[in-house]
């Protein structure tokens, strides 16, 4: 059962819009409707922009101890509530239960740990030139928040906002994704229980271009943090222009794994296999070009393909199923738009290529080999469970094929030699490198991308730092 009530939380009252519009949320699994999720209107935007002025005063004169009981008591009942939570997650984003549970996990982690950092906002005393004076450089919270997040992460793409800004002092109005809207609901509801103030969250839905480009015009925000595609965190960035509002962008990306010739293969195929289709490949981070040296070439592709057409795709809340649904039916065409590119360009379809027909969204994770860079998913985030396989020879080669992407959020490599792994950390355009395994993102270490993956990191210091502002105070004769 979907046990959630889609309402907007505004100043600290769950509610419906007040203008009665709203959509339906689907289960990628089967079609049906879980529920009608309220719109936002003008007004209850406004009125969310009002209660979050207001909420920052009363959240930034508490001081970090008093934030850090609220928001760890947050984090208990997020832990409590992970197989509750975990389960409105799986039917409304599709992945499989334990991967849900596993990131409501994440949620009550990283609450944790930023209830525990906001302690740590240090500033510093900088010596004098001048006999007498003292300066300080003072770190402050930035002001109230916006922050818009995708789908594929229900629980850790809004969590790593809600909690940062929590931490840091500033107040947040949050815009889930409409596709996944009970998860945030939930987590933002042990928020409210463990006491915090009206107005420190909001939560809102619509119109997604409409929704933003009125929060984002309003002068009471400070900062921008979306999680989302590349396309939309260039519109993004635009409306931030015009109130010269600071943003983090966490946006797209088409990460490169690097088989090297002194691979473990049986390593690599397995953590390959393992993590590629994780939540359908529907993952910022997912390996989406596979580069193996020639040597090994064969023998990855066969285990890999064998690996891959084991794998038991099926509706996430079913026990065993091991790679769920797409979000929706237009991701599948893009799927096979993709395959069919790639076949006419010359790659083997190995295992998958088509949709699973029947109820829901379903595509068989796919595996083509003998890609060439000219296909069109070598350069695209396909964003969904298909593996392009080419192969290599040279490390000077491998690497420039890897850089050559707009992109620049995750990479991997595998290789048994130390000097390797140390040329290729340093010389790949990546904000995430992974070096013989795959766990790029923890509650205390940095998560971000380059180039057109965005910039500004979430999680770890860096993600504390995003909400603070630097103020430097030079005192004389005190
Ligand atoms: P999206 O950009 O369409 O949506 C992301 C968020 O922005 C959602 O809340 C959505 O409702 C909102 N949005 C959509 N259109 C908007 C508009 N015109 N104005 C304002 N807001 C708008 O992204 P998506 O397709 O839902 O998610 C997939 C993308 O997110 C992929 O490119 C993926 O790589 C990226 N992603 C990045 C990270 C990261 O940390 N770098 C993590 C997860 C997903």
């Amino acid at each position: 059962m979907y046990d959630v009530a889609l309402k907007l939380l505004i100043n600290g009252a769950w509610r419906e819009g007040s203008e009665g519009k709203s959509e339906p949320v689907v289960n990628p699994a089967t079609g049906e409707v879980l529920g009608q999720l309220p719109h936002a209107s003008v007004a209850d935007l406004d009125e969310a922009l009002a209660a979050a002025a207001d909420g920052f005063k009363v959240w930034k004169a508490m001081t970090a101890q008093e934030r850090y009981v609220i928001m760890s008591k947050a984090a208990d009942l997020i832990e409590q509530r992970k197989d509750a939570i975990g389960r409105i997650l799986t039917l409304e984003n599709g992945k499989p239960l334990a991967e849900s549970v596993g990131e409501v996990q994440f949620a009550a982690d990283a609450t944790r740990w930023y209830a525990e950092e906001g302690k740590r906002a240090y500033g510093r005393i900088v010596p004098a030139r001048i006999p007498g004076v003292r300066q300080i450089v003072l770190k402050e919270p930035v002001g109230p928040v916006l922050a818009f997040a995708a789908w594929n992460f229900p629980a850790s793409n809004v969590i790593r906002k809600i909690s940062g800004a929590l931490g840091a002092g500033c107040s947040i109005i949050v815009k889930p994704a409409e596709e996944t809207p009970g998860t945030a609901i939930a987590l933002t509801q042990c928020f409210v229980e463990a006491g915090l103030p009206a107005g420190v969250i909001g939560i809102v839905f619509g119109v997604p271009g409409e929704v933003s480009s009125h929060l984002i015009a309003s002068p009471v925000a400070k900062k921008v943090s979306l999680t989302g595609s590349t396309q939309v965190g260039k519109v993004l960035q635009r409306l931030a222009a015009t109130t010269v509002k600071r943003t983090t962008m966490e946006l797209g990306g088409h990460a490169p794994v690097i088989v090297f010739e002194d691979a473990d293969l049986d390593n690599a195929v397995n953590t390959l296999a393992m993590f590629k289709f994780r939540n359908a490949g529907q993952v910022c981070t997912s390996p989406t070009r596979f580069y193996v040296h020639e040597s090994l070439y064969d023998r990855f592709v066969e285990g890999f393909a064998q690996r891959t057409a084991a794998l038991k795709v099926g509706n996430g809340i079913d026990a065993g199923t091991q790679m769920g649904p797409m979000i929706a039916e237009r991701r599948l065409a893009v799927m096979v738009e993709l395959v069919e590119d790639a076949k006419a360009k010359g790659a083997r379809v190995l295992t998958g290529g088509a949709r699973i027909e029947g109820a829901g969204y379903f595509f068989a994770p796919t595996v083509l080999a003998d890609v060439p860079d000219t296909a069109r998913i070598m350069s695209e985030e396909p964003f969904g469970p298909i593996a392009p396989i080419t192969r290599f020879s040279s490390y000077d080669e491998v690497i420039e094929r890897a850089n050559s992407s707009p992109y620049g959020l995750a990479s991997f490599i595998f290789t048994q030699s130390l000097a390797t792994a140390a040329k290729a950390e340093g010389d790949l355009n990546a904000g995430l490198v992974g070096v013989n395994h795959m766990v790029v993102s923890t509650a205390e270490t940095p998560f971000g991308g380059v180039n057109e993956s965005g910039f500004g990191s979430e999680s770890g210091i860096e993600g504390l730092d995003a909400f603070l502002r630097t103020k430097f105070v030079t005192e004389r004769g005190i």
